[in-house]
């Protein structure tokens, strides 16, 4: 069964997405880093905010909700992981928590996915996935707080969702991961062809965002890590031969960081 909510890319700073879900008279706003083009959105479409999750505590995901609720009396609730401190959540949240949305007919899982954050979090309703800045259309968020094995844990629980799964990421780093990706496997076919996609896509001026779980799991070198072609690029790189696919995950984020 599809959402009956739809999603709206609102454009912030350099290259993130606030997600707007909504219908014809609500939304619900994930990770707005920014208050202004969210509310000027919402007003436009005539829009009631209904709730706000956030995925982690970074600022161009926290950054506007203040004002957003400023600009929207009356109780909205602020969803966000429980395991952070982020000023104007009323609704922490972890694993196995449910948060549902009635106005949208909405029901979101949520995970836990650490690794770019210590208590990052993602929410999934079976058909979408917002997963702000852990897994990224052809490519994945920084260790700022996590090790390699927690994010690999993370990124495999992602992984695992079903293929048609639609994959809402906060940046628009698309081509960018492509570039990499294609430096970790040059010889794969579907890479190819979404490079070939993404970038016209991009010509057009139009997000490449979202993606799918099966995209990902055919072109994202991050989950990738068991593929003979990806451990054969690591040993070139390194010398030696990766032990285990947290290794493998661990010498590309490590590359990927200089790249
Ligand atoms: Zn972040
Ligand atoms: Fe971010």
């Amino acid at each position: 069964m599809s959402p009956r909510y739809q999603v709206s890319g609102v454009p912030a700073f350099n290259d993130n997405y606030i997600w707007v879900l909504h219908d014809n008279h609500h939304a619900v706003v994930v990770d707005p880093g920014e208050g202004f083009p969210v509310i000027r959105f919402l007003k436009e479409h005539g829009l009631a905010l209904a709730a706000i999750l956030i995925t982690h505590h970074h600022g161009d995901h926290v950054g506007g909700i203040e004002e957003l609720l400023e600009t929207h009396p009356g109780p909205v609730p602020v969803y966000g992981p429980r395991r952070e401190t982020i000023g104007g959540i009323t609704r922490p949240v972890g694993e196995p928590d449910t948060v549902s949305i009635p106005e949208l007919d909405a029901a979101f899982h949520v995970l836990d996915i650490p690794g770019h954050t210590a208590g990052h979090i993602a929410y999934w309703d079976g058909t979408r996935l917002f997963c702000g800045d852990t897994l990224f259309a052809c490519g994945c968020g920084r260790l700022f707080e996590g090790t390699p094995d927690q994010m690999a844990t993370s990124l495999d629980k992602l992984a695992a969702l079903p293929e048609n799964t639609e994959v809402y990421c906060a940046h628009e780093y698309t081509l960018s991961n492509i570039a990499f990706a294609r430096a970790v496997e040059p010889d794969n076919a579907a890479l190819q062809q979404r490079a070939v996609e993404a970038a016209d896509t991009r010509r057009r001026g139009l997000p490449t965002v979202p993606s799918t779980i099966g995209l990902e799991l055919r072109t994202n070198p991050f989950l990738r890590c068991h593929e003979p072609a990806v451990i054969q690029t690591v040993l070139s790189q390194t010398g030696a031969q990766p032990t285990d696919s947290v290794a493998v995950f661990a010498a590309l984020r490590q590359w990927k960081n200089t790249f």
